[in-house]
């Protein structure tokens, strides 16, 4: 048999149903899914696990048609910042009169929005149906059901039964233990290959077989082959007032531990030199400094920016000043240089990254830097958009020994921390 491999993953989540028993003092009004969790809706928790996992490709939501209002809010409030690489989210779409006609509805406009059909044709894509309300999904569990997934079989996460089971009749009184050997509880996430999984939903719309509770239960009567992965105790389903409480504490310790996982520290350096010739001024650190000489270069030829851009653009992995602004374009010529820094910082921006303090040392016997540090770090937080604290600037001298000592020029050298998102680590880990 001809093995092939399913390449890329979709996600249905079911946010329609009405949750009215999940309602609370403090959002009567609203369905669970979007229930408030730790201050923000129930919907964006579930949403960013996905949104963060790099195997998935697209997310699309079903949501009850009175909700579009709701579900806004939740997309507004998901965590996961849009990267490359990342999945792509389609438009919400409205869920039908059940959970099983909802699922069809999602299935259909995934097989409909196919903007990449040839590099994914139909019958390799893989989808896998989550429930909204299950806001505490692990990528280890989502990862999982995607590996147990084949072409011709689906996958779902799973926790054996651990209590015991008991018959009773309807006055309360048990009539039997029930065995629990090979009973499990059926979570979501259930994963299938799309084009199997869509035909037994059209094939059970026509022919009005309309009682399925989960997507297993249609593959099992389609005798789709479905296995079991192990889910976690933590997913749970948010469905009465109670465990919504529950869900609180969850929470708030899983936000804890995720803003440690989330974000990281880079630091980088940066190393430059100028030479002294004829002239009436310096360029130092953005500002200018009357002197009995100039330093030559291509720009402004302020060393200490320089070295700055390039300790920016070092704890980014972002090449060097050279390359972004190469001296032998003519554009450049006599460009001042806080427009190099500003670009570093700009960069820094672009990765929803954010500078934690940065450090210029000169290294010259003149001009004198002290008197002139204040107006330094001040123009050197202005390009940067921080606080003036956060800016160190030093100098020395080198003991009148080398190229410094002799005067010929200054050199510079200069470090910069940067918090950055780690987009290697998903939100529900
Ligand atoms: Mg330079």
């Amino acid at each position: 048999m001809e093995i092939k491999t399913l390449s890329a993953v979709d996600v249905v989540i079911v946010a329609a149903g009405r949750g009215s028993r999940a309602r609370t003092a403090s959002s009567p009004n609203c369905p669970k899914q979007y229930a408030d969790l730790n201050g923000r809706p129930v919907l964006s928790w579930t949403l960013d696990a996905f949104l963060a996992h790099t195997k998935i490709a697209r997310v699309v939501t079903i949501i009850h048609p009175d909700d579009a209002d709701l579900y806004q809010a939740a997309l507004t409030a998901v965590t996961v910042r849009p990267t490359a690489g990342l999945p792509q989210i389609i438009e919400a779409v409205p869920g039908g009169a059940s959970r099983q006609a909802s699922v069809c509805a999602g299935l259909e406009a995934l097989a409909a929005a196919h903007p990449n059909a040839s590099a994914h044709p139909l019958p390799d894509r893989t989808v896998l149906i989550h429930d909204a309300a299950r806001p505490f999904i692990s990528r280890a569990v989502i990862d999982r059901v995607i590996e147990a997934i084949s072409p011709t079989a689906g996958a779902i996460a799973a926790l054996p039964v651990s209590d015991t089971l008991k018959r009773a009749n309807p006055t309360g009184a048990i009539v039997e233990t029930v065995s629990r050997d090979g009973l499990w509880r059926a979570q979501t996430p259930q994963g299938f290959p799309l084009a199997p999984l869509l035909a037994l939903h059209r094939k059970a719309r026509n022919t009005g077989e309309a009682t399925f509770t989960d997507d297993a239960a249609i593959a099992e009567w389609g005798q789709l082959e479905m296995t079991l992965v192990e889910g976690e105790s933590h997913n749970i389903k948010l469905t009465t007032a109670e465990d919504l409480i529950m869900a609180q504490f969850m929470a708030q310790s899983r936000t804890i531990e995720n803003t440690r996982a989330e974000m990281e520290t880079r630091v980088g350096s940066g190393f430059d030199v100028h030479k002294f010739g004829p002239g009436t001024s310096v360029w130092l650190c953005g500002i200018e400094i009357p002197h009995n000489q100039t330093l030559l270069g291509h720009s402004d030829a302020d060393v200490g920016l320089h070295a700055l851009t390039d300790a920016i653009l070092g704890a980014i992995g972002d090449g060097d000043i050279g390359q972004h602004f190469p001296p032998s374009d003519p554009k450049w010529k006599g460009a001042r240089s806080d427009q190099f820094l500003a670009d570093a910082a700009r960069r820094v921006s672009a990765l929803g990254a954010r500078i934690i303090n940065v450090d210029v040392t000169l290294l010259c016997e003149e001009p004198k830097v002290g008197p002139h540090r204040p107006r330094m770090r001040q123009a050197i937080a202005d390009i940067l958009k921080i606080e003036v604290e956060r800016v160190g600037v030093k100098a020395t001298t080198t003991e009148g020994l080398g190229f410094t000592g002799r005067r010929e020029g200054i050199a510079s050298m200069a470090s910069a921390t940067i918090s950055r998102p780690n987009t290697t680590v998903t939100v529900t880990d």
